[in-house]
């Protein structure tokens, strides 16, 4: 391995020359505490900046081996790296100057959610950490000025090394504290399947957000109280007692007038399914990890879909237990979205009546009398969702503000009232049985046809895709786009770009033209396992700004792709 002074003397030399001579710095370089390695270089001051990262080996980071051999507590750890080396980042960005992107520090930016993302990652066995960051190279126009590049692989970078990824820059409870959290929310995690529940969400969390377009608290809201009738409690290992409201497994409604905190209440859930950092006001805010948000999606594309257990027998004839479309109904796409989540594995359905197709939802009696069930090819959810909690181990928690017809349904009816929640099944159980409910018998669904393939015999073969993402909206590959504006548990920007490289990914392997969508899936999480993102990403440099996205989303992802 070369030595960082052969780099020094490198950047000398090539000072002032035109810009490619920045190529010859490829490549590795023994610093005093860690290694840096140029990956890539870019090829003017304007393209992508160069991809650079710092190897520090456990000798030197002196974290303790304990911190980062269980699989949460290492993505909490290596969050928590990101995060410092962050802030120190952006005070040093652009203090070198140039032409275009020269002296751009650029490192992932981290949110209120714990996610795996590519910029910092440990080895679990031999504690080595990688961390990918991109840099400007800098020039003035097309010149190079390799002093400036100097200045930040030789001051700045060495500082955001020092002050982030070295144990010793922390102080004693900081990292402690961030494994801890993280031990109690899998310890929740796990407590919800022992406890029969499909979320819990601790008294005293924060659930509204800042404003509309931030993730973090609002200040001065109304905190979490559980009803006394639903508190359960948890001895955590290291918080100790913790209670709070246990939502169990079967169906849960949310009820309530407008603006008393509903949907707030279901957004949380839907963010369970992910860890947050300490002071988010959700750190204790923990959802079955299979959940899915289930919502109506007028336009999406649907392929093959076997959505016969909602609707049957459409007018222009279609077929409903390989539905396909280019542009879904209201209930037709909610009921895509519904099966295709129990392709996915989904064991809880989190569903707002504000984002759902009435139709899709429910059917008055009024209507049923005058339109007869025969001439009706939608089963509205409301008619299978005990059978998909009873046969199928799918539990729902859904918000009704104006439909009382599920009151007949509910095991458990929580009226957010003000903000608190109150445990409201007893009356409205009462109520509901003095509006008798006439169910016509109603003959069992076909348990979905899960063998779908979605791609081409034909894929496979071209190997220079375009791979392109508008932010958390949509990916593109070869100028197909994929839209993932209504995919709501999306939570990063980083996810939706390593959705775009699992597409990628599926369209140049050949034999994936052969499996179903739920194999090819299987062995993208199985390379993930085994390789790394690195297994998906293919090329020789594994970049910073991916993060992994969930095994739902990805099937979404896939489910959506209208090639
Ligand atoms: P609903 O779905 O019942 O109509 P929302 O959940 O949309 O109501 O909430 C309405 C408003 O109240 C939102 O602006 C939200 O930020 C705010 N809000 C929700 N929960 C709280 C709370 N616990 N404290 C303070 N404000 C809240
Ligand atoms: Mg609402």
């Amino acid at each position: 391995m070369k030595r960082a002074q052969d780099l020094k003397e490198l950047l000398d030399r090539i000072d002032r020359r035109s810009y490619p001579a920045y190529k010859d710095t490829a490549g590795m370089y023994q610093f005093q505490n860690y290694v840096l390695s140029i990956d890539h270089v870019q090829g003017d001051p304007f393209a992508a900046p160069s991809k650079v990262s710092v190897i520090v080996n456990a000798k030197q980071a002196k974290f303790p081996e304990e911190y980062y051999g269980k699989t949460w507590r290492k993505a909490a750890l290596q969050d928590m790296l990101i995060r410092h080396f962050f802030q120190k980042a952006d005070r040093c960005s652009f203090q070198a100057k140039g032409s275009g992107k020269s002296g751009m520090i650029s490192v992932s930016r981290p949110s209120q959610k714990i996610l795996e993302r590519s910029a910092c990652q440990i080895n679990e066995k031999n504690g080595e950490i990688v961390f990918r960051l991109e840099v400007g190279f800098p020039a003035n126009g097309r010149t190079i000025n390799s002093r400036e590049l100097e200045k930040i692989l030789f001051r700045f970078l060495p500082e955001c090394v020092e002050e982030s990824l070295y144990c010793k820059a922390y102080q004693k409870n900081q990292v402690s504290d961030v494994i801890a959290l993280s031990d109690d929310q899998q310890f929740i995690r796990e407590e919800l399947k022992k406890q029969n529940l499909a979320a819990f969400i601790a008294n005293g969390s924060v659930l509204p957000r800042a404003t509309g377009v931030s993730d973090k608290p609002m200040n001065g809201a109304v905190k979490f109280a559980a009803p006394s009738s639903m508190e359960v409690s948890m001895q955590l290992p290291h918080a100790g007692k913790i209670s709070g409201m246990g939502i169990r497994k079967g169906i849960t409604l949310i009820v309530g007038g407008g603006y008393h905190g509903k949907s707030t209440l279901l957004k949380a859930l839907e963010s369970g399914v992910y860890n947050h950092i300490a002071g988010d006001g959700r750190e204790y805010v923990i959802t079955d990890e299979t959940a899915v948000k289930i919502r109506a999606e007028d336009g999406r594309s649907v392929k093959k879909t076997d959505i016969s257990m909602f609707i049957g027998m459409l007018p222009n004839g279609k077929d409903t237990k390989a539905f396909s479309t280019e542009d879904a109904s209201g209930s037709t796409s909610q009921a895509a979205n519904m099966i295709e989540a129990m392709e996915a594995g989904a064991e809880v359905f989190l569903i707002d009546e504000d984002t759902s197709a009435t139709n899709f939802m429910i059917r008055d009696e009024l209507m049923q009398r005058v339109v007869h069930r025969d001439f009706e090819p939608i089963t509205p959810f409301i008619d299978r969702v005990e059978e998909l909690y009873e046969r199928f181990g799918i539990s729902t928690i859904l918000v009704a503000g104006s439909c009382g017809s599920y009151f007949h349904k509910a095991d458990k009816v929580i009226q957010m009232n003000q903000y608190k929640p109150l445990d409201v099944t007893e009356l409205a159980k009462k109520e509901a049985s003095s509006f008798p409910f006439d169910p016509c018998p109603l003959k069992p669904a076909k348990t979905p046809e899960f063998s779908r393939m979605l791609f081409s015999p034909k894929i496979g073969g071209r190997d220079r895709m375009k791979v392109k993402t508008m932010g958390k909206d949509a990916v593109s590959v070869d100028r197909e786009t994929v839209d993932l504006r209504y995919v709501e548990q999306l939570a990063d920007t980083e996810q939706a770009v390593m959705l775009g490289m699992m597409l990628k990914y599926v369209l140049s392997t050949p034999s994936f033209g052969k499996k179903t969508l739920t194999e090819i899936v299987d062995s993208i999480c199985e390379t993930l396992f085994t390789k790394g993102m690195e297994g998906i990403y293919g090329g020789r440099y594994l970049p910073t700004g991916l993060a992994l996205p969930r095994k739902q989303e990805i099937f979404a992802c896939l489910n959506r792709y209208r090639k």
